[in-house]
């Protein structure tokens, strides 16, 4: 195929590698185009501030049921597709699971042939890029937009109404191919004044001048007012233009706008983009819908998804700033906290509070039909604590839909090896119809199946190690353990736990205790820029990586790597070579999880808290097949409602855990770090532990022993792998979706 779309421009043979890449590109989008767009009278509208889609190019063809195809056209010529992923830039629209979760989500959605498109910013330079400088994480901006990216530049554009001024956006859409079927879109929003000259140093530009810096970056740092104010610009303007579109294409499909429901439904992804709320009642009273059943209609067509019960990640804004920037759609928040105040003698779920603070989880939940948690354990706490006052008076709008992941992503192109064995043995059905997986659970006794297991994991470490050594310059070592933790750093997802592990098994060695197997600890994660103790501790471990990996006595047994700019072609490679997988957050603190997720598909053993989605996966593959230690939730939050922690007492109570963390200040580390940064962390951890690290430490040490234990017994951990493949069918994002659809949206 490829090589006769190549015959009016250059026979294949004679092109340069960047030349059958540009081909390649041209190629893929005109077969996108040959396919035809999901139409529906009533469309799934996905709002979303981040969409962390990963690269496209083998994306698309896998999807487009044409990859072997094209791989085998290029083994004639002695080239593969993979040879041109580095050709390719990964787009930088999202920031972690979130992003990553609203991506799965329209990859199945499409493959379900569901009507319904993203709508989003196209950020030019996104989250940021992250690079190590003297054992410190330093930002830069990610320049991912190539003249022959995914984006297709169109003629729409709307005015977007601010107090003072008025944009012009234009719309930018990225086409959503379902596996072997149409297609969707994913429309990000932007506007043609932005100028990117204006970022100075790393990620520092001038906050004030709107139309130069709106979608520069996706979260600028909001730790000053002018920040704060430059998102709720970035969040006014995507909700603005994502209205006039659902009201232009229901218009357009015959909707008298008092039916708009029957025409769309809108699934707001976290707090960002809450304010379509009253935009959409805003859009609907400009075209002379009255005041009451302009709230009807929207709060009948809106649904909302928690994502966290983490009080400083729902967005609550200065009713002075709202203001100041949308005064139109800051009226319209105050009426409908007059209705709530008129109803409701209950100051916890007033939208505006005695400080004149909108909080914006508050309008969602009173102004949507449908309020979700995603994980179960999550929306019980929502619905039992963190938001039981609203709960209690909508008793029937709380939800759960547990997150998902895409296969085609996460199995069919990540780890093309353990697809293939699968297919082998029960055909290739279980990439669209993830019941099917379970048919693979027949060869649990197989002992042929088991070994390829086992041999599929070791030709996937291989490969990352080789991958590894050329991007970072640190050889792993492949015939040892590879433990991973990879996720944003955040205090919660308590990568300091793995870490002082790390420091006691360096001291153990150092003492003579050699471990029985080498074992390679492997980290991803970015920390958000004005985030002082994430960035303290991926100097700790930056640190320690450059102490364990140069002292020739260690490096035998253990290996550090802590990989740079983490993202999803990160992932996609770290992900099937796992042995096994850190969950390690603080009971009840991580909402869900979708890494957790990811790892199990490819046959990781998963070591965690019983938290999140963790804990359906327990229920799931059962106690023989999953490792879990430490405080539960329920402990957990009565810990923290008694305010009784005290991580001194624990730290002088154990001398292993105590030699751990004064370790994080010893004269070796000074030697490679920096003493402010280190001491700030050492004293954190000693003196508040927010996320009670040196709690759950003892235990966590004795699991993960017993982990590296177990793993020895191999034949007993490819059957643990294979329990852990097959039950993850049970997150596939085409399950979710398929709830999402039966129980929300209703196309
Ligand atoms: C899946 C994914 C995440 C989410 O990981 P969690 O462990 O669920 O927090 C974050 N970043 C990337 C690049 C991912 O692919």
């Amino acid at each position: 195929m490829l090589t006769e779309y190549m015959e009016n421009t250059k026979p294949i043979k004679e092109c340069t590698k960047e030349e059958i890449f540009k081909e390649l590109l041209n190629f893929t989008k005109e077969q996108l185009t040959l396919r035809g767009e999901i139409e529906n009278k009533k469309k799934m509208y996905y709002f979303s501030s981040e969409f962390l889609i990963g690269k496209l190019l083998i994306n698309n063809l896998i999807n487009l049921g044409i990859y072997d195809k094209i791989n085998d056209e290029l083994t004639e010529i002695g080239l593969q597709l993979t040879d041109f992923e580095n050709f390719e830039n990964e787009p930088s629209l999202g920031n972690g699971g979130l992003g990553r979760l609203a991506s799965c989500f329209l990859d199945s959605v499409a493959t379900l042939n569901l009507c319904g498109d993203g709508v989003g910013l196209n950020y030019h330079f996104g989250l940021f890029k992250q690079k190590f400088e003297k054992n410190m994480q330093k930002e830069y901006k990610n320049e991912w937009i190539e003249n022959d990216s995914w984006l297709e530049k169109t003629d729409k554009k709307y005015t977007v109404k601010f107090k003072d001024f008025s944009l012009c956006s234009r719309m930018y859409d990225i086409k959503i191919i379902g596996y072997k079927g149409n297609c969707n879109r994913l429309h990000l929003f932007d506007v043609d004044t932005v100028d990117e000259s204006i970022v100075i140093d790393g990620i520092e530009f001038d906050k004030s001048e709107i139309e130069k810096n709106l979608t520069l970056f996706l979260y600028p740092d909001d730790s000053d007012k002018e920040g704060k104010k430059l998102r709720i610009y970035q969040q006014y303007f995507m909700v603005s233009c994502g209205a006039q579109l659902i009201i232009e294409e229901a218009l357009k499909k015959g909707s008298n706008l008092h039916n708009l429901k029957e025409y769309a439904v809108v699934q707001i992804n976290d707090t960002h983009p809450t304010m379509i709320i009253p935009e959409l009642i805003y859009q609907l009273r400009k075209n002379g819908i009255n005041k009451t059943e302009s709230i009807d209609i929207v709060a009948s067509m809106c649904a909302y998804t928690n994502h966290t019960i983490l009080s400083e990640a729902l967005e609550k804004w200065p009713s002075s700033y709202l203001k100041e920037i949308v005064p139109h759609i800051y009226e319209i928040i105050v009426e409908l906290d007059e209705y709530v105040k008129e109803k409701y003698n209950d100051e916890s779920v007033y939208i505006i509070d005695e400080n004149d603070t909108v909080h914006m989880a508050a309008l969602d939940i009173h102004c949507t039909f449908s309020v979700n948690g995603v994980a179960r354990l999550h929306t019980d706490i929502l619905t039992n604590s963190e938001l039981k006052n609203f709960a209690k008076i909508y008793p029937n709008k709380f939800n759960n839909k547990t997150n998902g992941i895409t296969f085609r992503r996460w199995l069919v192109k990540a780890n093309p090896r353990l697809t293939k064995l699968i297919s082998h043995y029960i055909g290739d059905d279980f990439i669209v119809n993830y019941e099917k997986l379970a048919d693979f659970g027949r060869y649990i006794n197989d002992t042929h199946v088991l070994d390829m297991l086992l041999k599929i994991k070791a030709e996937n470490k291989l490969e990352l190690q080789e991958y590894i050594l050329k991007n970072e310059k640190i050889n792993l070592m492949p015939e040892g353990i590879y433990d991973v933790q990879i996720k944003r750093l955040h205090e919660y997802k308590r990568q300091q736990l793995n870490l002082l592990y790390v420091i006691d098994k360096y001291l153990k060695i150092k003492s003579g205790k050699i471990p029985h197997r080498p074992i390679n600890f492997i980290f991803g994660a970015k920390a958000a820029p004005a985030y002082v103790l994430a960035k303290d501790i991926i100097h700790a471990i930056l640190c320690i990586q450059s102490i364990i990996n140069n002292d020739d006595e260690a490096n035998k047994y253990i290996k550090i790597a802590m990989v740079e700019n983490y993202n999803v072609t990160y992932a996609e490679r770290i992900i099937p070579a796992c042995d096994v997988s850190e969950q390690i957050s603080l009971a009840s603190k991580e909402a869900s999880g979708t890494g957790n997720m990811k790892l199990m598909l490819n046959g990781a053993i998963t070591l965690g808290t019983l938290d999140g989605a963790n804990v359906e996966m327990a229920q799931y593959v059962g106690n023989d097949n999953i490792y879990i230690f430490g405080r539960k939730s329920d402990e957990v939050i009565e810990i923290l409602s008694e305010k009784s922690y005290n991580p001194i007492d624990y730290y002088n109570k154990n001398k292993r855990m105590k030699s751990a963390v004064d370790f994080l200040v010893s004269d070796q580390m000074l030697k490679v770090g920096n003493r402010t940064n280190l001491e700030n962390l050492y004293k954190n951890i000693k003196e508040k532990d927010n996320f009670m690290t040196l709690l759950d430490f003892e235990d966590y040490c004795d699991v993960k022993d017993k982990v590296f234990y177990d793993y020895e017994n191999r034949l007993d951990w490819a059957r643990k792998m294979l329990v852990n493949i097959v039950n993850a069918r049970y997150f596939s994002s085409d399950a979710s979706i398929n709830n999402y659809n039966k129980e929300i949206w209703k196309l």
